[in-house]
């Protein structure tokens, strides 16, 4: 008996990663072909129908610029734009899945086995059509998309919060212990910030708060060394040329940075060589210089952090357990000494770069074990299909655990717990419709906000705008920036339907209620209901990107189909 390996992939920003559980149920990262734990998530086009992924293409990213497209997946969930190269015009997701692909087909030749169920983390700002973007992606590339899973839960998993791959201290004859544990996740890459509550109570795991910088990232820390490194040569050589002025001459400044940085995460001091304009110049740098030199950059993040804490309380999640680093920048000793004497909780450091891979695929395991209880329990008729586990009698749920665990070898408590602890996401944006406002002007009205907890269902009443009015187009809306704007420019519309053959003799003013409905698949449903009509209510689903239509969808995915894969 198998449970059905579910893969975690951390489809990143710069890499990619995938990790699976294995038979001790820890989470390990799968190597690819090349032996690396990571693949550059950068995808060259060769031409019409080859292209080459990860290391090979990223090193040609200078030379064959028009054809290598990297940080695809800030363009996720745009659906106008494409990557353009020999010809063809590539969406987001059609790039994303190649990067997909390149990881399956490592995963099948380094490790002998064939990838098709996969969990993939995203961003927890990521709205509704950058999720589906992603599901998308993965499709495109063959795999069935069990879930997505929000990257500060995935890393929090990881760390074990929720324990979800532990078994549960004993509490004694009868006693379950009512577990509850807040994390800030602090994640820092080489970009972008992201700083995220996370919350384990009444045996859900959501994100309570997401706040960040995409512009803040260790390039910023890079930079400023890169700087001081300057205006040393120029000190030595107050002749030369600033070498910042100098394309190449900073490329190298930068890299130099770089490593020194790197370097004085594992001791207090270093020295860093620098050529230039015919000077060499070797300059000492200590961790002490480099934390001068960046203390600003890393306030901002702390200040980030006090942020989205204050986002949390007002939600009424007063406490923090811990925090948890990730990114390969957390691994500066400074953010984890500068976070705990800000926080005053203790700070975790461990795996930073494979942290998220880990937590998809511990979660992927939760999903395959979860897919075998609720398979059991509907085979004896105890729940019916499509059911949740919690909607089995208590008794029957333990007897199913327990038949699981026993063919798997692990205690039922385990599994009970695996399949009881849910991961639940809260709303990333605000949603709503677009109706007139009391000056006749067009406006966006939310009845779902950012950070509201899912599932939802709110309904609202609107009114008809004329007499005998025969058709209401709804227009459902997505906040478009960080904030909610009424502002029709600043909302993307994502759903448009109309509610057709309305019988006149209706005036004007009339209540056309609607329902929004958000479960824990983060999938909108909204219903429009217009009183001559009560048997017949407008349902829209929005579950596909409203921006790529379906005959894009098919045209993309044999496209993508019949591209091959060229080793560099
Ligand atoms: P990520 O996007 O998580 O791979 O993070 C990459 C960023 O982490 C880059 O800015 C690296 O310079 C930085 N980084 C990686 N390793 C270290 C380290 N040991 N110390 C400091 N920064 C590091």
């Amino acid at each position: 008996m198998s449970a059905g390996v579910v893969y975690g992939i951390d489809l990143g920003t710069t890499y990619s990663c995938v990790a699976r559980v294995d038979r001790s149920g820890e989470p390990e990262v799968v190597p690819l072909s090349d032996g690396a734990t990571t693949l550059p998530s950068v995808v060259l086009f060769v031409g019409p129908d080859d292209y080459v992924t990860g290391e090979p293409a990223r090193r040609l990213a200078r030379a064959r610029a028009d054809d290598v497209c990297a940080l695809v997946k800030r363009r996720m969930g745009d659906g106008d734009w494409r990557f353009v190269s020999s010809g063809r015009a590539w969406s987001a997701p059609a790039v994303s899945s190649l990067i997909l692909r390149a990881l399956v087909s490592d995963v099948a030749f380094a490790a002998g086995e064939s990838v098709r169920d996969v969990v993939i983390t995203v961003p927890a700002y990521f709205g509704d059509e950058e999720r589906c973007a992603t599901v998308l992606a993965g499709q495109y590339a063959g795999l069935t998309v069990v879930d997505v899973i929000n990257e500060p839960t995935a890393a929090a998993l990881s760390y074990g919060f929720a324990r979800f791959n532990a078994d549960p201290p004993d509490t004694g004859p009868g006693g379950r212990e009512e577990h509850e544990d807040v994390a800030l996740v602090y994640d820092l890459g080489g970009g972008t910030f992201d700083v995220t509550v996370v919350e384990l109570a009444d045996r859900r795991v959501s994100v309570v708060a997401v706040d960040g910088d995409h512009q803040l990232g260790g390039a910023d820390w890079d930079e400023k060394i890169a700087l001081h490194l300057s205006r040393r040569v120029l000190d030595a050589h107050p002749d030369a040329e600033d070498p910042l002025d100098d394309s190449e001459a900073a490329q190298a400044l930068l890299l130099a940075a770089e490593q020194a940085k790197r370097e004085l995460s594992d001791r207090t001091r270093t020295t860093v060589r620098v050529e230039h304009d015919g000077h060499a110049l070797t300059v000492p740098f200590s961790r002490d210089d480099l934390e001068r030199l960046t203390a600003g950059l890393l306030e901002r993040t702390v200040t980030l952090a006090r942020s989205v804490l204050a986002a949390a309380r007002a939600r009424g999640v007063t406490r923090l357990d811990r925090a948890l680093l990730v990114g390969g920048s957390s691994r500066m000793p400074a953010v984890a000494r500068r976070l705990a004497a800000e926080l005053g909780v203790p700070v975790e450091l461990r795996d930073p770069d494979l942290a998220v891979a880990k937590g998809a695929a511990l979660y992927g395991e939760k999903k395959a074990i979860e897919r075998l209880v609720l398979a059991d329990l509907v085979s004896r008729g105890q729940i019916l299909d499509g059911a949740q586990p919690d909607t089995a009698a208590p008794e029957d749920l333990a007897a199913a655990c327990r038949r699981l665990a026993e063919a798997f070898g692990l205690t039922a408590e385990r599994v009970r717990r695996t399949v009881e602890v849910q991961v639940v996401n809260v709303v990333s944006r605000g949603f709503g419709v677009l109706a007139l406002d009391r000056f006749g002007e067009r406006s966006a009205v939310f009845l779902v906000h950012r950070n509201d907890r899912l599932p939802i269902a709110v309904r609202r009443s609107f009114g008809t705008v004329r007499d005998d009015q025969d058709v209401v187009t709804v227009h459902v809306v997505e906040q478009g920036g960080g904030v909610e704007s009424t502002r029709v420019d600043d909302v993307k519309i994502i759903a448009q339907a109309d509610i057709t053959g309305i019988p006149p003799g209706f005036p004007a003013g009339t209540p056309i209620e609607i329902t929004f409905r958000m479960g824990f698949d983060g999938i909108l449903e909204v219903t429009a209901l217009h009183e001559g009509l009560v048997d017949r209510p407008l349902t829209v689903r929005v579950e596909t990107s409203a921006a790529l239509s379906q005959a894009d969808v098919a045209r993309e995915r044999d496209a993508v189909a019949r591209l091959r894969r060229r080793e560099g």
